[in-house]
């Protein structure tokens, strides 16, 4: 089957049993008894079928998850209860990270150094809301002496949570754990490039012993399954991560009930070197942050400024570590760059290194060993040359590819960082440290980082700006002002006046 690039591997590339959708505590198989094909981007041989969910399934989905929300203990248990099985997901996730991290490698084409630590993640996920949860405060208003005003944050029923192929697991737990922590009941539909692990996450929430209907996941396209997600009236609210066209899509649709949104769309986000900078920690963070992922990263600095004075030195140095990058069988705990997640992606990508060419640029490229040309790989690609204005510059290619724009002055870098429609991240280089928080600040970004690489903390605020999405998640803005609803108690303490209309 697969080819072995390495001893050290330590997982092979192999058939697995085909999945089914989970709805009211069970593995079902669709209504219409489709299927569609997975396939594992390193050898493009079908992994196994997935069962497909499409609108009837969704219905049966919501149904169960209402029942629980209005019927079932879940929102209604006392605090603590809910969350021991919070705490229990995170520990089932811990107790089976190696082969979880396999499944996400297999399905996604991501090396497995770095599926371990997302999967890491993705307990930690639970774990952190379960805290959050539980350290939650509200706010009250006393008026006077006349009345006091309390608010308090209700669960809003039945979720629905949309989510991409780029690091599936770990992206949905940002999703579900919230979710579930604040009591409501979610429906996941997880995208159709890499469903493995959300019915490993299924099984998991099954084993911690969720009462039925509470967590559900229906696989399927977009257009069917997803769109009727969205369309469904008893879904309150749909949070969605993914492409920008297929945001404002879900908002469009969305519109039609009122439906609450939170979208964390699609980046192009710029990583900026002042000649001051320590060149050789910008240097490691600039190759981190497009290459790792497969350069499959909402946040991957896909445009990076140099200073001109130390851009020769800094692309000499890029150029040296692209050649370097080690590639291969994401399941060889050595690679640090896999395949793409699917022949049209590979498509785009690499039409992106073509159109590169055709705008002037010079595509420098690492190179993809022999033996593993039947996976979807892009080498790791410098655009030199590159100018702001280029398509290459402006679109989001979303593969292991940066553009690399010179500039003069900080007026000229912070002009074309933010002359662009996305606005996700951006990343800052100098040891000035007025400069440093003066350029951060002027970058149209959700998210910026001075003299660091992506570190996440997951209390602050995810989420861009501009076409990189509407609403924030992560930390309490994810409880507070995404998965409940605030509500506000007015109590009078003493007979304040009332007009007395008729008497
Ligand atoms: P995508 O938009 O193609 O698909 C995402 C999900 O939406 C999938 O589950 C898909 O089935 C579903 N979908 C598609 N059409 C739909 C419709 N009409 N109604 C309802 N659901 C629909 O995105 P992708 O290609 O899976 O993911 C890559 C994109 O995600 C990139 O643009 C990347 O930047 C973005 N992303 C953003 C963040 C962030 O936090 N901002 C994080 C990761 C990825």
């Amino acid at each position: 089957m697969a080819q072995k690039t390495d001893v050290k591997i330590q997982a092979v590339h192999q058939k697995l049993d085909d999945i089914q959708l989970y709805i009211n505590g069970q593995f079902v198989d669709g209504e219409a008894g489709t299927t569609f094909e997975n396939v594992n981007p390193f050898t493009n041989d079908v992994i196994n079928q997935v069962a497909e969910g499409r609108r009837e399934d969704i219905d049966k989905a919501v149904t169960a998850a209402k029942k629980a929300f209005d019927e079932g203990p879940w929102g209604s248990m006392k605090l603590k209860e809910r969350m021991t099985y919070i705490d229990r997901i995170a520990d089932l996730i811990d107790e089976e990270i190696e082969e979880i991290a396999i499944l996400e490698s297999l399905d996604t084409g991501l090396p497995i150094s770095q599926t371990r630590k997302m999967t890491a993640r993705a307990a930690e996920n639970f774990r952190f809301y379960s805290r959050m949860v539980q350290s939650i405060h509200y706010e009250s208003y006393p008026v006077d002496n006349e009345f006091i005003n309390y608010t308090v944050y209700k669960p809003l029923g039945v979720v629905g949570l949309i989510t991409p192929w780029n690091s599936p697991l770990m992206l949905s737990t940002w999703k579900v754990a919230p979710a579930l922590a604040t009591g409501n009941t979610v429906i996941l539909k997880p995208a159709e490039l890499a469903p493995l692990t959300a019915n490993k996450l299924a099984a998991i929430i099954d084993k911690a012993g969720l009462p039925e209907g509470v967590f559900n996941v229906v696989h399927g396209f977009g257009e069917t399954a997803g769109a009727s997600l969205v369309a469904h009236p008893d879904v309150a609210a749909i949070s969605f991560t993914g492409e920008t066209v297929t945001g404002s899509t879900i908002i469009k649709n969305a519109a039609d009930n009122l439906k609450k949104t939170s979208m964390e769309l699609g980046g192009k986000s710029p990583l900026i070197v002042f000649d001051d900078a320590d060149l050789d920690r910008a240097l490691d963070a600039a190759v981190w942050g497009i290459f790792s992922f497969n350069g499959e990263r909402c946040t991957a600095n896909s445009r990076v400024f140099l200073h001109k004075n130390i851009k020769d030195k800094f692309i000499e140095a890029l150029k040296q570590r692209v050649q370097n990058i080690r590639i291969g069988d994401p399941m060889d705990p050595s690679t640090q760059l896999g395949p793409l997640i699917d022949k049209g992606h590979y498509n785009k990508v690499t039409g992106y290194i073509e159109l590169a060419k055709e705008e002037g640029c010079e595509v420098f490229q690492g190179e993809v060993p022999e033996d593993v040309k039947a996976g979807n790989f892009v080498p790791p690609t410098l655009l030199l040359n590159a100018r702001n204005d280029m398509r290459v510059c402006q679109e989001e290619i979303f593969g292991p590819v940066m553009a690399v724009i010179e500039f003069e002055t900080e007026e000229e870098v912070i002009r074309m960082a933010n002359d662009v429609k996305y606005g996700l991240a951006g990343y800052v280089w100098t040891n000035d440290i007025k400069r440093g928080h003066r350029v951060a600040q002027a970058v149209d970004a959700g998210m910026l980082w001075v003299n660091a690489q992506n570190v996440r903390d997951l209390r602050i605020p995810f989420g861009g700006t501009k076409y990189s999405g509407i609403g924030r998640e992560g930390g309490h803005y994810a409880i507070l002002e995404f998965y409940t609803e605030p509500k506000v108690i007015h109590v009078s303490i003493s007979d304040h006046h009332i007009p007395q209309f008729g008497k």
